[in-house]
């Protein structure tokens, strides 16, 4: 088999956002998988993986990074369709997308050999098409709890140097500074507009439908946010009504008098107001991140 370059795996991990795109709806599986495999291959240098023995660990990675739904053994899915261009599935018998099937069958899955030599050929590549993976199917807010749950070093690597090369679509360098104009400067949620210098510290433009899932640039998918509010935001713990008012999420917890003041009191209250003549964000784009982010987590 032909070696296979960065490039063209990166291509591949890149597409697997297509799946389930149609819809709008964001597809975390496949790449959470592909994470998993790769803390795995770091860790324990197998690339070989039983459906029984995994099933559980994977789906509670599922569980814990992609919106709620009532399956609980989603580890199914992203196993079986996983691109075979990456993993090649084998067992007794036939294999299907069914848990009982996979089970039964004893079905077993391996990640490529010339991939797992790509990987192992320079220091620091795991991490870095880990990287790849949470930048082009998630946010940045992911990289920190993503990598310690697949049991990644998230400081080995500081960046992918190829999500722009591989990535079509380009970031507007505009976007940061015409938001937090917009909002002058503020955090829309609490208010803070810290400055050093005569510069803004500790305040983000954040995107309320993901840059990686084809929200666009513009003012009305943005908000400024400071760095507590963008990462919780980004992660679901909070999110904003149809009438822009916030949502805190009933599985959060948080036991100082700092999380009462800085989350739970929070819900149910307004956003703040941007500038006269720049727009709240759309409707369509605080829906789509209350269905795909925000978590709707019951509290236990
Ligand atoms: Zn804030």
């Amino acid at each position: 088999m032909a070696q296979m370059t960065k490039e063209e795996l990166f291509k591949q991990l890149a597409s697997l956002r297509k799946a389930n795109f149609a819809g709008g709806g964001r597809s975390p599986y496949k790449p959470l998988l592909v994470l998993w495999v790769l803390g795995q291959l770091k860790n324990t240098a197998t690339n070989t993986f039983v459906y029984a023995d995994v099933e559980q660990e994977i789906s509670q990675l599922i569980d814990e990074f992609s919106p709620v739904s009532n399956n609980r053994y989603r580890a199914e899915m992203p196993f079986f369709h996983l691109e075979r261009e990456l993993w090649e599935l084998s067992g007794n018998g036939e294999i299907g997308p069914k848990r009982s099937i996979l089970r039964r069958n004893n079905a077993t899955a391996t990640l490529k050999s010339e991939i797992v030599s790509l990987l192992t050929s320079e220091p620091g590549l795991i991490e870095e098409t880990a990287r790849f993976l949470v930048e082009t199917h998630f946010t940045e807010s992911y990289v920190e709890p993503i990598f310690s749950a697949v049991g990644l070093d998230a400081g080995v690597i500081q960046f992918s140097s190829f999500a722009v090369s591989v990535d079509q679509k380009k970031r507007d360098p505009k976007f940061r500074s015409a938001v937090l104009i917009a909002w002058r400067k503020q955090c829309a949620m609490c208010g803070y507009d810290g400055e050093l210098a005569n510069s803004t510290v500790g305040i983000e433009a954040a995107h309320v439908k993901w840059f990686s899932q084809g929200g666009p640039d513009e003012l009305e998918n943005g908000m400024a946010l400071c760095g507590l509010h963008h990462s919780l935001f980004d992660l679901g713990v909070l999110g904003i009504s149809q009438t822009h008012r916030i949502l805190v999420t009933d599985g959060f917890i948080g036991k100082s008098e700092a999380s009462k003041r800085l989350v739970y009191d929070l819900h149910d209250t307004e956003l703040r107001e941007p500038a006269p003549n720049k727009p709240m964000p759309s409707l369509d784009f605080i829906g789509w991140h209350r269905t795909e982010v925000f978590r709707h987590d019951v509290a236990s």
